[in-house]
């Protein structure tokens, strides 16, 4: 399985907790119809270039679209794209095309000219349904455009939405993050992500904190209000198949999981990140990164280079601590293939702390596969670092 990411980097305005790399049209110089129409050539160009590589002549399975905001390019931009991959790449007959959406930036007809461009899951960062946390967290849209736009792109044949809601906003407590749960579930989507708060360096909401405008929740609260999400979720019939996701049955995020399972993938557009293991070129296991700025990015591809600003080949014991932690956080470690891979025994090797796991009901072991309970995915960070010392 192998993945195609694409990075829209654009949105029109910039929420003070984000740290994705985007513009914002004011931040353009008035330029920012020109600036997308040489962004789009320049992703075209990277496309062309990547995909004479023989390397990556293999099927991808995933599409997906992020950013920044990728809804706010129109559907013929998105259909051009997908059109350009298409031309380029084996991409499988039913791969999955995710587009995250901004709620502010659609309406029924724009999400049903994306499905008919082959779009066919749709990814709403909606984050909450009340309207004080959206304007707290500076988002464009409402709480009714988000519960509206989610029914349109029902409507406009999407079977597979997703809904991404953040926790632990300042001041909230269990009642108020259960009432955004609830309104989630009722809109029956086929897939949740929920992420706590984080205060990235860099952000507006950072300075926020730094200058004491801002109280983030005690780590007790938000451990209590993730431990509230697991149970209710669960309760609700999703099933959690990573740290912050949980999905009806058969709706994993295919995208997601291959990130997860350390599948290869390749980025465009800038800042994107790209992974391939077992890369020949390089010997090894590699992985690089595009320039953080899409001026840049688009001269250089504009005079004939690769913007990739920075590279890593990865030794064994990187990929290995690697695939621990992203395992851990994830559907566990398949442990029979862990030894295959790396001829490296985990269960031995980590006996005493797989033990202590199992004991206190942090983790389960079945079949071949370790994986964290619910109480373990609360320790997640911590339970990680003890495999890695
Ligand atoms: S819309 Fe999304 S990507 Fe854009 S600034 Fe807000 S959180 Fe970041």
């Amino acid at each position: 399985m192998a993945s195609l990411y694409l990075h829209i980097p654009f949105c029109e305005h910039k929420c003070i907790y984000c740290d994705f790399y985007s513009v914002a049209p004011t931040e353009t110089g008035g330029n920012y119809e020109s600036l997308t129409g040489r962004f789009l050539s320049a992703l075209r160009k990277e496309i062309d270039v990547r995909s004479a590589d023989a390397r990556f002549q293999v099927v991808y399975d995933t599409v997906f679209f992020g950013g920044g905001t990728p809804s706010l390019l129109s559907p013929s931009n998105i259909g051009e794209i997908l059109e350009t991959l298409n031309r380029n790449f084996s991409i499988r007959k039913n791969a999955e095309i995710t587009l995250e959406t901004n709620p502010g930036t659609v309406d029924l007809r724009k999400l049903s000219e994306f499905r008919q461009v082959g779009v066919n899951r749709i990814s709403f960062g909606v984050q909450s349904f009340y309207e004080d946390d959206l304007r707290f967290l500076t988002r464009i849209h409402t709480s009714k455009e988000a519960v509206e736009n989610v029914r349109n792109a029902y409507h406009a044949g999407f079977d597979n939405v997703s809904i991404d809601l953040i926790f632990s906003l300042p001041g909230q407590n269990i009642e108020r993050w259960a009432s955004n749960l609830r309104q989630a579930v009722a809109l029956e989507p086929a897939h949740l992500s929920c992420y706590s708060l984080i205060v990235e360096p860099n952000t507006q909401l950072h300075r926020m904190v730094q200058a004491k405008q801002v109280s983030t929740l005690p780590a007790e609260e938000d451990a209590n209000l993730y431990e509230f999400t697991m149970e209710y979720l669960s309760a609700q019939g999703f099933e959690q198949y990573e740290v912050s996701n949980f999905a009806k049955f058969g709706y994993r995020s295919r995208h997601n999981s291959n990130y997860w399972n350390h599948s290869n993938y390749l980025g465009f557009g800038p800042s994107a990140h790209s992974f391939w293991s077992h890369d020949e070129a390089v010997g090894c296991s590699s992985r690089w990164w595009n320039i953080a700025n899409v001026v840049e990015y688009a001269h250089r591809l504009g005079h004939g280079h690769m913007p990739v600003q920075g590279e890593e080949q990865l030794s064994g014991q990187q990929l290995m601590e690697e695939e621990i932690f992203l395992g851990l956080r994830s559907d566990g470690i398949d442990v029979a293939g862990f030894r295959k891979k790396y001829a490296w025994d985990f269960l031995v090797h980590h006996s005493s702390t797989i033990k202590g796991l199992l004991e206190d009901n942090l983790a389960s072991l079945s079949g071949q596969r370790l994986r964290l309970t619910s109480k373990g995915y609360l320790l997640c960070d911590e339970i990680c670092r003890s495999f890695l010392t």
